[in-house]
């Protein structure tokens, strides 16, 4: 009898022993059907020797139903999932979740009816119909591609069809994917350039090689790595590039098909369900030979995977805050690992982790010091607000206001950064001192004028603007307290009556179109001054925007959590980089209080190297990451003293172990999170502790009722 272990998907289940029935064939890899009470459940078969389940006799074990048609899990990929699993405390099922998202696409190929134009024009042409029309020309797919594609509504296109325009051509196989030409477009590289890519494009096909391409903001670290990938078209191989934000998707599948003659395959949260499947399909066959997406899609079954490209490798977004709680870099190195393959951290402003694995020789650095073609890097003024001080009830200080106006006079483009979304964070009654609070978390309701509504940014808790204070009844008592991207673009309007102005918040950009619109709108030149978050950091590319205006550089410097020092750093470098990429200089101003403190005097004198140092030194010397390691358990219940008293028991338990300290419990910095309490214990440990063993350890010996939830962050982002 060939008995079997299986990893399911469902997340509450361990893996579980089955029989294969005669006559089936299964190996390591094979996705299968296996009973489970009366319902059927997928999953994948395992080497019973690499994880461990309750042992159950041979005579009780249920056979499995069928084996479905995709190709197994490679193997590369189950030691990732039990990697995953491992590090960062999560149920093997959750993380192999990620590797098989799309039940539609596991079922095989499907019926599906896609429509072409007939050559008919319909007898009543609305201006509508004829954008349609034009949209659609020599095209064909389903409905709602083609309506996306022509930009109209899906009954635009149905009243298209039912007018005779658009005929349906039945399709029974997936179509097949264009296939990047590595040669359709090559660029010439300079110098600088050329080593960094012929160094990129040796290692493929050489082994694990994780390589830091630290290159200036505009200095061609895309065009660098597409180097890199083209080797692995001409080697067969697929590859895998990740971003951190699925609004530069659009952007990169342009630039992409510009250098390859076709776009790659996208894998994001805003796909649809045949777009998915389409892609999973793809993946998994080997047929797809680059694919380009958010954290996720590293989990996604590449057989045949040469390269990973992180972009933006610095990122905070590829830290995933919930469900497994992985951070995407550190997890892509270790598929790599696995794979044994080359991976590219590209970044302009790397991480202390990610300079530090240099230091020791684990990683190796590629440079690219200049900017391409001779731009030079923009030049970075403090502004003094207590010296130079903005009017009441304005945020934009008198130079920064002369430097717009010439740049608008000169026709040229400028970007206004501040890293909050909305009109104010807080609205106050002038009256009673009420303050409008979320009432699932601690957190202010912040005010979106454009929205007409006050939102909770942490639990999406939306109310009516209020016309009067609930507290003490009194109306015209309300005041907006500080500013979000909606009021600086209402100052600028005020100001520049004529600019032409876009906010750019994940409100106003929160699909690849809409990305796409804005940079289509930024390079029309139809934009004078964008407003915008840290959104308008990321990898964006416009020649004609030649100053950049940051408006509260001491914004991230509050909180004091390990990383807000680094995280403000590269972040305003990173906006900077945004100005004067084309051939006119760029300048950029940091509006402070504290001109002096390190970080903008750092930013200020160009002195990068300095500065990362003595962050470096001060986590050493504390031996916080990556000298230590740090660990975040967090309880949290619906009522306040269930998840104190559970918190407070696994405080009790915490094991004495050497190099470990626990801190807590105590209110989590989110003290309350979508209605429910949460307390938090802090591990510090040793960095050659595992400390993932001895949390495992500790937390089987604590127990809690169904209402409580414990989760761990293993390396936490921020805390
Ligand atoms: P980075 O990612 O380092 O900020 P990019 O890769 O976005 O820089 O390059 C900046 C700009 O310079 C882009 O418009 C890019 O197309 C252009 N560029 C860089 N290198 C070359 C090259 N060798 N030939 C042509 N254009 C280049
Ligand atoms: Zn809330």
């Amino acid at each position: 009898m060939q008995r079997v272990r299986v990893v399911t998907l469902n997340a509450a289940l361990g893996p579980l022993d089955y029989r294969v029935p005669d006559g089936m064939n299964v190996e390591p890899g094979s996705v299968v059907v296996a009973p489970l009470g009366p319902r059927q459940l997928i999953g994948v078969v395992w080497e019973p020797e690499r994880l461990q389940t309750e042992e159950v006799g041979d005579n009780r074990l249920r056979p499995l139903v069928s084996v479905m048609t995709v190709p197994p899990v490679p193997d590369p990929v189950r030691r990732l999932v039990e990697w995953t699993s491992d590090y960062y405390l999560a149920p093997p099922a959750s993380v192999l979740r990620m590797v098989l998202p799309s039940s539609a696409a596991l079922e095989g190929p499907r019926q599906l009816t896609e429509y072409a134009p007939t050559g008919q024009t319909p007898e009543r042409l609305t201006p509508q119909r004829k954008k349609a029309l034009a949209g659609i020309e020599g095209r064909q797919g389903t409905i709602r591609e083609l309506a996306d594609h022509a930009g109209v509504s899906d009954s635009v296109m149905r009243g298209l069809m039912n007018a005779g325009a658009l005929g349906p051509v039945q399709v029974t196989a997936d179509r097949p994917l264009a296939c990047p030409d590595p040669d359709h477009s090559p660029p010439d590289l300079n110098e600088e350039q050329r080593e960094a890519a012929a160094s990129l494009a040796e290692a493929i096909g050489n082994g694990f090689d994780p390589v830091l391409l630290d290159g200036v903001t505009g200095s061609g670290k895309t065009e660098v790595y597409f180097e890199a990938i083209a080797e692995c078209l001409r080697q067969g191989k697929q590859a895998l590039v990740l971003l951190p934000e699925i609004a530069l998707t659009e952007p990169f599948l342009k630039r992409f098909e510009a250098r390859f003659g076709c776009e790659p395959v996208a894998w994001h949260s805003d796909l649809r369900s045949s777009q998915r499947r389409r892609a999973w399909r793809g993946i998994a066959s080997g047929e797809a030979k680059v694919t380009v997406g958010a954290r996720s899609a590293l989990f996604l079954p590449y057989p045949n995977l040469g390269l990973i490209v992180v972009d933006e490798a610095h990122e905070p977004s590829f830290k995933q805050e919930d469900g497994v709680q992985y951070h995407a870099r550190d997890t892509a190195v270790m598929r790599a690992k696995f794979e044994d393959i080359p991976i590219v951290l590209s970044t302009a402003t790397p991480p202390i982790e990610s300079r530090h694995m240099v230091e020791i020789g684990r990683y190796r650095e590629l440079t690219l010091a200049s900017r391409f073609a001779g731009a030079s890097l923009p030049e970075m003024r403090a502004i003094d607000l207590t010296q130079d001080p903005p009017p009441r009830g304005r945020w934009l200080a008198p130079t920064l206001v002369n430097e717009l106006q010439a740049n608008l006079e000169r026709g040229e483009q400028s970007l206004l950064f501040l890293n909050r979304r909305g009109f104010a964070p807080l609205t106050l009654c002038r009256n009673c001192g009420h303050r409008f609070q979320c009432p699932n978390c601690t957190a202010w309701m912040v005010e979106h004028r454009l929205m007409h509504r006050l939102a909770c940014h942490h639990c999406g808790h939306v109310m009516p603007p209020p016309k009067a204070c609930p507290e003490c009844g009194e109306e015209d008592s309300l005041v907006a307290c500080g500013p979000g991207v909606e009021r600086i673009a209402d100052e600028v309007a005020e100001l520049f009556p004529d600019a032409r102005t876009a906010v750019v918040t994940s409100d106003t950009i929160w699909s690849p179109l809409r990305a796409a619109e804005f940079v289509g709108a930024m390079e029309a030149g139809a934009i004078d001054v964008v407003i915008g978050t840290q959104l308008v950091t990321k990898g964006y590319h416009f020649p004609n925007l030649t100053l950049v205006g940051v408006v509260d550089a001491d914004l991230g410097l509050q909180g004091g959590d390990l990383r807000a020092a680094e995280r403000s750093f590269q972040q305003i470098q990173q906006v900077a980089g945004r100005a004067g990429r084309g051939d006119k200089p760029g300048r950029v101003l940091v509006q402070t209080h504290d001109p002096d403190a390190p970080v903008i005097a750092a930013l200020v004198s160009g002195d990068g190297p300095g500065f990362y140092e003595a962050e470096t030194d001060a986590r050493r010397e504390a031996a916080m990451p990556p000298f230590g390691r740090l660990a975040a358990i967090v309880v949290s219940a619906e009522d306040p003293s269930e998840a104190e008293g559970v918190a407070r028991r696994i405080g009790i338990a915490a094991p004495q172990v050497e190099g470990m300290a626990v801190f807590g419990p105590a209110p989590a910095p989110l003290a309350m999170l979508r209605g429910r309490h949460r307390q938090r214990l802090l591990v510090h440990a040793a960095r050659m502790l595992d400390v993932q063993d001895v949390i495992r350890d500790w937390l089987a010996g604590v127990e809690w009722g169904p209402k409580v939830r414990v989760s761990v962050d293993v390396d936490p982002y921020s805390f």
